[in-house]
């Protein structure tokens, strides 16, 4: 508990943490949001940005019969489920989770979780993906059929 990545060294095999260093055979790197963070210290995925996005719920007032999930049909290519339901332990309707453009791993309110550097950082990022090819006509759907049930949640 407590023990935080600081660096690697992929060629010496070790790895450094708050804790000290530690030589490995294999690395598994599963810090979350972090992860390409980490990767990129250690000089991998360096062609991946991170694009953070949040997503908000609504909640039926009352339980509700309904008995099953409901999901939209996959759009190609897409990094997100879409607005789906899911049914709580008591029997309540989750709505979501919405597609909002954030400014920071953790901006789940207005300026929380972000600073100066991961606000330039996540409009270059955004950037990137509007200005690419691969990417421009998906997240003109989004534009077009996500916002406005981020909206309206
Ligand atoms: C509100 C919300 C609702 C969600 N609902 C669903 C759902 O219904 N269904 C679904 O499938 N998924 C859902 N997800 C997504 C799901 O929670 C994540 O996809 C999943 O937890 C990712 O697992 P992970 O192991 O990659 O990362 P995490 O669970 O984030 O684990 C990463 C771990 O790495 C540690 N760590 C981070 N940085 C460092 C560091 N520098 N050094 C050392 N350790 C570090 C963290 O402390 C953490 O313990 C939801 C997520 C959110 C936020």
């Amino acid at each position: 508990m407590g023990e935080r990545f600081v660096n690697a060294n992929q060629s010496e095999r070790f790895v450094e943490t708050n804790f000290g260093r530690n030589n490995y055979d294999f690395l598994i790197n599963a810090a979350g949001l972090d992860s390409l963070e980490i990767a990129h210290k250690m000089g991998a995925a360096t062609q991946l940005r991170m694009v953070p996005i949040k997503g908000r719920y609504a909640i039926s007032k009352e339980p509700a019969d309904i008995k099953m999930l409901v999901y939209p049909v996959p759009v190609e290519g897409a990094y997100v489920l879409g607005v789906h339901s899911t049914l709580t332990p008591e029997g309540y309707v989750k709505i979501g989770p919405t597609v909002f453009p954030a400014f920071g791993k953790e901006n789940y309110d207005l300026m929380q979780g972000v600073s100066i550097k991961s606000i330039s950082k996540a409009i270059s990022n955004y950037a990137h993906l509007v200005t690419s090819k691969k990417d421009r006509g998906l997240i003109w759907h989004f534009i077009r059929n996500e916002f406005s049930k981020s909206l309206s949640i």
